[in-house]
């Protein structure tokens, strides 16, 4: 055993599946460190893992070892956050990357190569448009979308023997369309191709995508999983798939000095041994265990907050439909086109990101943002604060107007992320900053 093994012992017996989602968020994965008995789990801030001897030092490197030989893919205090959120998920194992772009990066470089193909609905979070269209572009991906709402068919038809992942996101950032899971799940199983799910807007506790059919979830752990806006991070959750030898053939492949391939090894859950030992390894976009401390203390009160999220979104909308100064608002629950998708896919709520569409335009939205007292004009979403952000001039800034425009992104576009914070408070301030602003 090493010193470290020593010290650490691993309490996953305490999360078994049965236990609640509550319970589940404040123990899966945890360990006690055994010497000072502390309750939380400690930050370990090491580079490396002391070896034993000679011999030791060779099996870790060669991955016969369970014991740790580096942070950059293998830290305790990570490893504790990561499984936490694997649980929530319904997963088989997790991954913590830097931040949610790395996610993206990491969880689709596991999949894909130079020429492959990944299918995704329209409605995307900015960030990972402008990756995929640029960066993963030049490295070789092609990257085609399908409106969110194409039937079953259509999304099989777009299915070619390259593709390697069907992406979306299960609430989409900014405007709120939600992705049907089942659907996607059912294209999944018939053509052998992973849904990978960025369900960052959603949190586990409000979607599960695993159980929908997806084989990979990823998320922002700097929105509502972290939840106090205190720390970047990405999270992949590996939930087990029959990965195809033909479009996943570095998952088969043998590997150096006779060891088994990842699927002879690893089964159902080859693509997470392959993400944390291969790209993870070798790119490293690891997330400082401070980070990782500060997520896991976020996850402890998520139900909690997501309850909360929840109703003040509510309370915002019933306190401005009807608003002389706004359009329209965007929220997965005023979608009456999808209002049975959205009720199938989020039963407990749908979230807390709400839009206002301005009926007087960029120059409503600026006069607008700049009156808000309480709520903070920045750019980020699940925070325990209510923040808000004209899209249209920042995130979608780079953009022309017949692109904005494709995307739903009007001028008069202000997303609002709501806190936890009052409900009268929060409608009071978005109020004031109204006044005046009908056309
Ligand atoms: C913020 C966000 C990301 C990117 O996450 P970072 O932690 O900011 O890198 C990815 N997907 C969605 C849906 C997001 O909202």
């Amino acid at each position: 055993m090493t010193a470290l093994d020593a010290r650490v012992r691993d309490e996953q017996a305490v999360a078994e599946p049965e236990l609640g989602f509550e319970t589940r968020q404040v123990h899966a994965g945890a360990i006690i460190d055994a010497e000072a008995g502390a309750r939380i789990t400690p930050i370990y801030q090491s580079a490396g893992y002391v070896f034993e001897s000679f011999d030791d030092g060779v099996e870790r490197f060669a991955g016969r070892s369970a014991r740790r030989a580096y942070s950059r893919n293998d830290n305790p205090t990570n490893v504790v956050a990561a499984r936490r959120i694997a649980d929530l998920e319904g997963g088989l194992d997790g991954v913590l990357v830097a931040s949610g772009q790395a996610a993206i990066a990491a969880a689709l470089g596991a999949l894909a190569e130079a020429g492959d193909h990944i299918l995704a609905a329209d409605r995307l979070y900015e960030g990972t448009r402008e990756m995929v269209r640029g960066l993963l572009r030049r490295q070789g991906l092609e990257f085609e979308t399908l409106p969110i709402d194409s039937d079953e068919e259509a999304w099989v038809r777009a299915v070619r023997p390259t593709t390697r992942a069907i992406y979306a996101e299960s609430i989409a950032n900014p405007l709120g369309e939600v992705a049907d899971l089942d659907l996607l799940g059912r294209v999944s199983a018939r053509t052998g191709v992973p849904l990978v799910v960025d369900n960052t807007v959603a949190t586990p506790y409000l979607n599960r995508p695993i159980e929908h059919g997806a084989a990979i979830v990823i998320h922002s752990t700097s929105k509502w999983l972290g939840g106090h806006g205190s720390a970047i991070g990405g999270a992949i959750v590996d939930g087990g798939f029959d990965w195809d030898p033909e479009r996943f053939p570095h998952l088969h492949a043998a590997r150096p000095h006779g060891a088994p391939s990842w699927a002879e090894r690893f089964g159902r859950g080859a693509y997470g041994a392959y993400l944390r030992s291969v790209v993870v390894l070798e790119q490293g976009p690891t997330l400082p265990p401070q980070s990782a401390f500060l997520l896991l203390h976020g996850i402890e009160t998520l139900s909690l907050r997501m309850e909360r999220h929840v109703e003040n979104a509510h309370a915002v909308i019933d306190a401005l439909r009807g608003h002389p100064a706004i359009a329209r608002i965007h929220h997965p629950s005023l979608d009456a086109d999808r209002a049975e998708v959205v009720a199938r896919m989020l039963p407990r709520g749908a979230g807390s990101v709400v839009s206002l569409d301005l009926a007087g335009g960029r120059e409503a939205a600026r006069a607008f943002l700049d009156r808000l007292e309480l709520v903070s004009q920045m750019t980020h979403i699940g925070d325990v604060r209510t923040l808000a952000i004209h899209t249209g001039s920042t995130i979608h800034g780079k953009l022309d107007e017949a692109e904005r425009l494709a995307l739903g992104v009007t001028p008069g576009l202000v997303r609002l992320s709501i806190g936890i914070e009052r409900a009268d408070d929060i409608v009071a301030d978005l109020r004031q900053a109204l006044e005046g602003l009908e056309r």
